[in-house]
């Protein structure tokens, strides 16, 4: 039983001034099918570049998949042609992104823009691509459906408009959406409305769902399984219940932390100092959390963490882990 997608070594270079700088270092990952992996990070950790790479939708010249594999059912699709790319997107892979206002086209109407996508990718009429994204828009909750598609961007809701996004994500019924930030931009509330409508959709539909966020409340509230990137790696890697009752790497319990709390004033909020190293300034050896890290030690900035096992299905690269550390440093983790 195969995973739907495998990321395998993948290496995604971005060009600055003529050379090429790795946005994501050798990730490797699995999402099987109607799984929901959550991707966490803070923004500039490479994992917005990672799902364009999935997407083959890199800027052009400037981001490019250096190395590794991306099969998807088996198949690599890191090296297809744009004809066949265009194909599976939209089709067997779709994406929504956090503003839905520069997603949709402002001069046409909700259901010209619904009822393109389906177009593109099936045999259908006119009429009955209308009856279609009717359908779709009520499948997303969206009231007076017959009226909305008439109606343009503007007229909506920000709530609305990432629920007609979203409408437009499943409109051929993919197996594999990317949910890049989808609720960032909506208020908390609307926030948990979208939350609740993608783990509905993904039921029904039998989808499995990446999803990137830099929010770890987001992620308990709908994930199985929950990938923590910091500058372009991933640094741990867990089940979601997991991770939450026993997060090993400093930087996610620093994510921890930050996790806003409803009842809590933003004043207290805890966030993490400094910031994530730039690709062009990024640590050649050693952990690239050590600038940052409440917990490093000397050997930090010499010694690479790798990924490694910790049992319960989760891994997690930091050296106060790591089996093959000489045990006199250990005593460090031991005594925590
Ligand atoms: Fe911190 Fe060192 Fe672990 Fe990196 S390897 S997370 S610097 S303790
Ligand atoms: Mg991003």
């Amino acid at each position: 039983n195969r995973p739907l997608l495998q990321v395998k070594n993948l290496q995604t270079g971005f060009k600055i001034e003529g050379d090429y700088y790795n946005a994501v270092e050798r990730v490797s990952f699995d999402v099987k099918r109607k799984q929901i992996v959550g991707v966490v990070g803070e923004s500039g950790c490479g994992k917005s570049v990672m799902s364009l790479s999935i997407m083959q939708l890199l800027p052009e010249g400037i981001g490019k998949i250096r190395g590794g594999e991306i099969e998807f059912e088996g198949e690599d699709i890191s090296k297809l042609s744009d004809k066949r790319m265009n194909d599976i997107r939209g089709k067997d892979i779709s994406m929504i992104f956090q503003e839905p206002m520069t997603s949709l086209n402002p001069v046409f109407t909700i259901g010209y823009q619904i009822e393109e996508v389906i177009l593109n990718h099936e045999n259908l009429t006119k009429k009955e691509a209308r009856l279609r994204s009717v359908s779709l828009l009520k499948q997303v909750g969206i009231p007076r459906a017959e009226k909305i598609v008439t109606e343009y961007p503007h007229q909506l809701s920000g709530g609305m408009r990432q629920r007609v996004m979203i409408a437009m994500a499943i409109a051929c019924q993919p197996k594999l959406l990317i949910a890049d930030e989808p609720t960032t931009a909506l208020d908390v509330t609307v926030q948990a409305q979208i939350l609740e409508l993608l783990k509905g959709i993904q039921e029904a539909n039998d989808m499995s769902i990446i999803l990137i966020t830099h929010d770890l409340g987001v992620v308990a509230e709908i994930c199985d399984e929950v990938l923590v990137m910091y500058a372009g790696k991933i640094v741990e890697r867990a089940p979601v219940e997991e991770l939450f009752a026993a997060p090993k790497h400093p930087y996610t319990e620093l994510l921890m932390k930050a996790i806003p709390k409803m009842d809590e004033e933003i004043e207290t909020l805890a966030t993490i100092e400094g910031l994530v190293p730039s690709v062009i300034n990024m640590p050649q050896v050693g952990c690239r959390f050590a600038n940052r890290c409440p917990k490093a030690m000397p050997e930090c900035t010499t010694v690479t963490p790798q990924l490694g096992d910790v049992g319960h299905e989760h891994e997690v690269a930091c050296l106060l882990f790591d089996e093959s550390w000489p045990s006199d440093k250990k005593k460090v983790r031991d005594r925590e």
